[in-house]
């Protein structure tokens, strides 16, 4: 509670790339700068954030600071086509007034919807589908698009798939880490870009970490990618420079 008045949370941005090099964005990933545990990771604190309902001022900075860079970069010509994903909690989507908020922020920092990626998780699908779908529906009435993270490691039905209106699909990096020794999980991440494909969706990867395993994404259809092969998160700057030399 101290550190959100203190700002002692700050944003890293990785890279989202294309086959052929581009960066298309980047996911923006939550750090907290501890005065003196130093850097905390997410996996750490976000559990607790939930219990505490923490999630909700914390994910809406998220949120406001990720549109207002969005809105920054466009007004920067080799920046202006850039998208940020944003990682959204189960908590924050159930809020009855969250499509007003992220409508408002839009608003607020004149951003383009489109440029707004949310990602939520498989595990989010569990309760209260129907609502989920109508609040995605209604964002995505505006632009906003919507990335389905982690996609394989969770309860989910096949169905939704269809009914909610997704761009992409994720393929989870516990997949892409042995893609290229566990043949369970090359036939996995091979099924994951089939059914992303006949269903009209995107799909990345991320953990990506060798180009070994960027080959065989690309030769099972795969042609977008986040992971340490490519770029770390990055604070902002790192990002920036690492978007003059790619
Ligand atoms: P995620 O959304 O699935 O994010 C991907 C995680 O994989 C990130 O960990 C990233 O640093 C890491 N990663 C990226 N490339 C590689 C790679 O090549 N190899 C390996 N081994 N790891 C890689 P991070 O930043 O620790 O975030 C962990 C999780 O915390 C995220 O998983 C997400 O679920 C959650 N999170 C992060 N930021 C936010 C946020 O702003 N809001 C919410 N609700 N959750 C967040
Ligand atoms: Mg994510
Ligand atoms: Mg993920």
């Amino acid at each position: 509670r101290r550190s959100l008045d203190a700002q002692c949370f700050l944003l890293h941005y990785q890279a989202q790339v294309t086959g052929d090099g581009r960066v298309t964005g980047a996911e923006v990933l939550l750090r907290w700068q501890h005065p003196e545990r130093g850097m905390v990771s997410p996996a750490d604190f976000i559990p607790l954030a939930e219990e505490t309902g923490l999630i909700l001022p914390l994910g809406n900075w998220v949120l406001e600071t990720a549109c207002s860079q969005l809105a920054r970069w466009t007004q920067r010509p080799d920046m202006a086509h850039l998208t940020l994903a944003v990682n959204v909690s189960a908590h924050q989507f159930r809020q009855s007034d969250f499509v007003e908020q992220v409508l408002a922020t839009i608003r607020s920092t004149g951003v383009d919807p489109a440029r707004l990626k949310l990602e939520l998780t498989e595990s989010m699908l569990v309760h209260d589908v129907q609502e989920i779908i109508e609040k995605m529906f209604a964002l995505r009435s505006h632009g906003v698009r919507f990335a389905l993270d982690d996609f394989g490691t969770g309860y989910s039905s096949l169905s939704y798939l269809k009914r909610l209106p997704l761009n992409q699909l994720k393929i989870d990096q516990s997949f892409v880490r042995d893609v290229l020794i566990d043949p369970n999980d090359a036939a996995i991440a091979r099924t994951i870009v089939a059914l992303a494909q006949s269903l009209g969706l995107g799909v990345i990867a991320e953990g990506v970490e060798t180009a070994a395993q960027r080959d065989f994404l690309a030769g099972s259809g795969c042609h977008a990618y986040q992971g340490y092969f490519f770029a770390r998160p990055l604070p902002l700057e790192g990002f920036e420079q690492f978007l003059r030399q790619a």
